[in-house]
């Protein structure tokens, strides 16, 4: 049986129940998944300090896949603390329609929001010039524009979609000019996959209007992250989705890859048994697929979906399950559709 060292980053809150969600599907794949806990609650932060991070990061360096816990941002925010050690430069964002959730959007939606996850306007708080006036630096690197390119077109590869790249590059002609000249660049690389560019204005009117000709789409941090948090609005919710960030060496090829499910600590729940496992069950299909479980992925992923649009779901989404009556759903459907494969 194949083994996997994933480093398991603890966090607050309803952390310790979705890593226990987690541990259950863990054990019956068809491959061991040893996992590397390191705990980041915000009382082990406080004890330890910084020397913390460089234990999380050399582990993570030595695994290379991580999953993480959402964790209280009280004096630090440990999500970017780890962006900016381990220097993840794309965010992979998936976001498709659930079967069973409540929507105002009633249309299928199936993409991938892959950004660069480093500069745009973000890396800089900008200056006051005068009472009146602030401006701020806008970043667009070449390097984690042609990883972030490269993995979008991987990614449709894998799903048989097209590309699209995204930004507003008739005004922010130097900036968004060059990204687009590099997404332009890297889709030569991959004639057979349908790619086209959009400004961001009119895709995002697109979107809503012809879903269905969306698949991958790559963009420039800021625009990623306005389109992500919009995409889950249309399926219905901003917490039921999971990200991957990833570093890359300087051939281009993954260095690093950490997954998080979206969604906060939720404290008011932590403890109860009353937590949604979705999204962090979403990041380890996510972590199988990365590490080339694939149909161990598929079969997490579509046993997740299955249990919630027969009904067998949560409170936060209608349901009256507790988060191991879920959990138990999930793994009864796994089981059958890993012994199916
Ligand atoms: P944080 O400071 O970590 O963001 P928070 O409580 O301010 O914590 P969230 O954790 O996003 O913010 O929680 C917002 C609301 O959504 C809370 O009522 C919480 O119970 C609920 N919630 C968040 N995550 C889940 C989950 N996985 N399952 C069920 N309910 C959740």
């Amino acid at each position: 049986m194949k083994t996997y060292k994933v480093v398991e980053l603890l966090g607050d809150g309803i952390s310790p129940e979705l890593s226990q969600s987690v541990h259950a599907i863990a054990e019956i794949l068809p491959c061991r998944i040893e996992f590397v806990p390191v705990d980041l609650s915000l009382e082990h932060r406080t004890q330890r300090g910084l020397p913390l991070y460089d234990e999380a990061e050399a582990l993570m360096r030595l695994h290379k896949v991580a999953l993480k816990y959402p964790t209280a941002t009280k004096n630090e925010s440990p999500n970017a603390i780890l962006r900016d050690r381990c220097e993840f430069s794309v965010i992979h964002r998936p976001v498709c329609s659930i079967p069973g959730i409540r929507t105002n959007f009633t249309q299928k939606l199936d993409i991938d929001v892959v950004r660069i996850g480093t500069g745009g306007t973000y890396e800089d708080a900008g200056r006051r010039i005068g009472p009146d006036t602030a401006v701020s630096l806008r970043v667009i690197e070449r390097t984690p524009a042609r990883h972030a390119s490269r993995f979008a077109f991987k990614l449709a590869m894998l799903r048989h979609g097209g590309v699209v790249s995204t930004s507003k590059y008739t005004i922010q002609a130097q900036t968004d000019g060059l990204f687009e000249e590099v997404a332009g660049h890297v889709a030569e690389d991959y004639p057979g996959i349908p790619y086209r560019r959009e400004l961001f204005d009119s895709l995002l009117a697109n979107l809503i209007m012809k879903p269905e000709k969306y698949q991958v789409i790559v963009c420039p941090n800021e625009y990623g992250d306005f389109l992500s948090d919009m995409a889950c609005g249309l399926i219905g919710s901003v917490g039921l989705g999971d990200s991957s960030n990833y570093s890359f060496d300087d051939d281009g090829a993954i260095t690093l890859a950490m997954f998080d499910p979206a969604g906060g600590t939720a404290p008011d729940i932590a403890g109860k048994d009353l937590c949604n496992p979705f999204a962090a069950l979403f990041a380890f299909s996510s972590l199988l697929r990365h590490v080339g479980e694939v149909d161990a992925a598929k079969a997490l992923k579509s046993s997740v979906l299955d249990a919630v649009s027969s009904g067998e779901k949560t409170a936060d989404i209608g349901g009256r399950l507790k988060c191991s009556e879920f959990v138990t759903a999930v793994t009864a459907r796994m089981r059958s559709a890993l012994a199916s494969v």
